[in-house]
């Protein structure tokens, strides 16, 4: 349904910077992928032979990078995980793996905070994630490159720091789904459509945020995020 006039003032588009672009990549929908490398699914307990199943975020619950994040309420266990991020151009339902590409308008890091007191509070009493993924600020995100500029990487190191201690490190080579098979799956699911943005799953070393911490994460040839956690609102 769309509408030329509202009752209410209409919320704002939600966006993300394009390197190199006055203009910006409007975001429609952020999918986040739950399990995707094996040495985080191992440091969860988790089952390693399980296809991949997708959770939401809300496009508003994105933060720029420079930010400070006030730290979320409810929980006692945030944590961080860092994440490479496929930004669409276009979609459909049930795309192959093998044109999945050619509707990847480009990449960016981001990280998937997580309450996570609150999701494994769930998962044992089998609820839905949103309370523990899903809430205002968790969704981080560098600037995109487009893949026309840095063409759709495969592999390379993706790595967060908290206060300059390496903490979460990973390399592309091991995602379980590559960003083909994971588009295929989810447009299995939904119909996917330009402006989804896709975060692919973290690599092992999540750990727990302070109130104070400096966050910086990146991935090799995409760029880098830098973030702050700061006090409760
Ligand atoms: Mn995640």
């Amino acid at each position: 349904m769309t509408a030329t006039s509202y009752v209410i003032p209409a919320p704002p588009q939600a966006s993300l910077p394009v390197v190199g672009e006055t203009s910006a990549y409007p975001v429609r929908r952020i999918w986040c992928v739950g399990r995707n490398y094996l040495e985080h699914i191992r440091e969860m307990g988790n089952d390693e032979r399980a296809p991949p199943f997708f959770f939401a975020k809300h496009a508003d619950m994105l933060v720029a990078d420079g930010a400070s994040i006030p730290y979320p309420p409810l929980t006692k266990d945030l944590h961080h995980e860092v994440e490479l991020v496929v930004a669409m151009k276009s979609g459909g339902l049930n795309i192959p793996a093998a044109n999945a590409l050619d509707h990847v308008y480009g990449y960016a890091v981001g990280i998937d905070l997580t309450r996570r007191d609150l999701q494994l509070a769930s998962r044992k009493k089998e609820r839905p994630w949103e309370i523990g993924k899903s809430f205002d600020y968790s969704a981080p995100c560098s600037a995109i490159q487009p893949a026309a500029k840095i063409g759709h990487p495969a592999k390379g190191r993706i790595w967060l720091t908290v206060n300059g201690k390496e903490t979460q490190k990973g390399d592309l080579t091991e995602l379980i789904w590559n960003v083909p098979e994971i588009i295929w799956q989810l447009s299995q699911q939904v119909k996917l459509a330009a402006g989804d943005i896709i975060m692919t799953g973290t690599p092992a070393g999540v750990s727990q945020l302070q109130p104070g911490d400096k966050i910086e994460c990146g991935g090799d040839g995409i760029g880098t995020l830098k973030v702050n956690i700061g006090k409760p609102e």
